[in-house]
């Protein structure tokens, strides 16, 4: 419990309630900020305006209340952050680092190899966008390096983004800024030292790294804990009818989270409440036995 600048958030997508999956995710984050006497904030990533869903916001706000975790610093809205992501954009514009593209979906599907994360981009409008098309996405140049970090739990991850990737969106055709460009800049903005999220993001965090030395913002501390999957070995999500969590039962269910990640706790915290439970999990939190652990079922 040494440092007392560690800032962590929890950053979920308001597209529905929370799953005992994503509650494991805030549980995670919630005891790493706090075993380092750290500051915990929460960020709603509510910028793909389609697939947000009404009320779930503020719905996700109240099942963290009722779980006891509490933010320090008021929550940000990234759909109030495009100033911005505008700004980051205009800087890689500025150092020649993005391009706009005229590319569909459809013609980058019929002409891409399939990579680890979906479509690799093959670089049709990297030199410039065809004749008579206009490009309406903002894609970044990716280098043929290795872009690498050590992971808490996970070890040494490393990618070409070049080759494993390819040239990635920052904003998009429907003028929306991606996932990959508002969370670099967020992270930054709200001097986020530790990132303590799902593995399911593993993949996006070379991606990330690499913004991040674009726009020279600092590179956190980054732990990725498994995901919970069902007995399918499906992610715990909307799409695969995940279960909201409750809040009625909170105290049993986050004694439940405990266990999930390996934290062990005794059996008589079972009967606890919520501040008991979460004491106990504070002073104890050993997220080394999760180690290598990249999904867990539930
Ligand atoms: N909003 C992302 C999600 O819900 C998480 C982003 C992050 O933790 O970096 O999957």
């Amino acid at each position: 419990m040494s440092s007392t600048h560690y800032r962590g958030r929890f950053a979920p997508s308001p597209t529905g309630p929370l799953h005992f999956g994503s509650l494991a995710a805030a549980v995670g984050s919630y005891l790493d900020a706090k075993h380092h006497n750290g500051t915990w904030l929460v960020r709603i990533e509510d910028l793909d305006v389609p697939r947000c869903v009404p009320g779930a916001a503020d719905d996700i706000l109240h099942t963290l209340e009722a779980f006891g975790l509490r933010w320090d610093e008021a929550v940000i809205y990234q759909s109030q952050r495009t100033a911005a992501y505008e700004e980051a954009l205009q800087q890689l514009q500025a150092l020649g680092m993005v391009y706009p593209c005229a590319c569909t979906r459809k013609e980058i599907a019929d002409s891409a190899l399939h990579g680890i994360d979906g479509q690799i981009y093959p670089g049709t409008c990297r030199n410039g966008v065809p004749p008579g098309r206009e490009g309406r996405a903002w894609r970044v140049r990716t280098g043929d390096h290795a872009v690498g970090f050590d992971d808490a739990l996970q070890g040494h991850i490393s990618q070409c983004l070049e080759s494993e990737i390819g040239d990635f969106v920052v904003k998009r055709a429907d003028g929306l800024f991606a996932y990959q460009l508002a969370v670099v800049v967020d992270d930054a903005f709200q001097g986020i030292t530790d990132v303590v999220r799902g593995a399911d993001l593993l993949c996006s965090t070379p991606r990330q790294i690499y913004l991040q030395h674009l726009l020279g913002f600092p590179t956190p501390a980054y732990l990725h804990l498994p995901i919970a999957v069902n007995a399918q070995g499906e992610k715990l999500s909307k799409q695969t009818l995940a279960q909201p969590v409750g809040t009625h039962h909170a105290a049993a269910a986050l004694f439940d989270v405990l266990v999930f990640l390996h934290q062990q706790p005794p059996a008589e915290l079972r009967s606890g409440n919520v501040e008991q439970i979460l004491d106990w999990a504070i002073a104890n939190w050993h997220p080394e036995a999760l180690r290598n652990c990249r999904q867990l079922a539930v």
